[in-house]
């Protein structure tokens, strides 16, 4: 058993009970998360939609990156989204898929956030080895800011970069 401090024992008693339905822990859970993550998953897609969480945004994004990380092969290049504008498309592009995971996770409760955070933890390291630093990437966002350390990786359009 890992140990839990006592804030997050208070904060745990404090938000399940009254956030999450008796019905909402029937519901089958999302991935390997457990049924009350999964029930606080499911209320943050409902109460606070974005850009990249709606409603089984994180088991179909959870499944995407399932499912690139099972791709045959030693090392996986990125593959690159035809149209990144397109709401459909864009997630052909995996490091969106792992934007999106991460705006689902900063939406969660603490204790949630911490079972959501350890079961990403888990693929990242996977993806961190099998896919190859891109150490020279220049992608940015629309601000120009640099986007975090899943984008900074050798896409199937860039050459020579082994
Ligand atoms: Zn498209």
């Amino acid at each position: 058993m890992p140990r839990r401090r006592p804030g997050a024992l208070r904060a745990a008693r404090d938000l399940e009970p009254h956030r999450i339905a008796s019905w909402q822990r029937d519901l089958p859970p999302i991935d390997r998360l457990s049924r009350t993550t999964s029930a606080l998953v499911r209320n943050a897609e409902a109460a606070r939609p974005g850009y990249h969480v709606h409603p089984g945004s994180v088991r179909t994004n959870l499944a995407r990156y399932r499912a690139f990380l099972r791709l045959p092969g030693e090392k996986l290049r990125l593959p690159t989204s035809g149209c990144l504008s397109c709401p459909g498309c864009q997630y052909d592009d995996i490091a969106y898929v792992r934007d999106a995971l991460q705006d689902a996770l900063m939406l969660l409760p603490l204790p949630a956030r911490t079972e959501l955070r350890r079961l990403l933890d888990t693929l990242d390291t996977r993806f961190r080895r099998r896919t190859i630093p891109d150490r020279w990437s220049s992608r940015t966002d629309w601000l120009g800011e640099s986007l975090p350390w899943w984008h900074r990786r050798v896409y199937t359009d860039v050459r020579g970069a082994e």
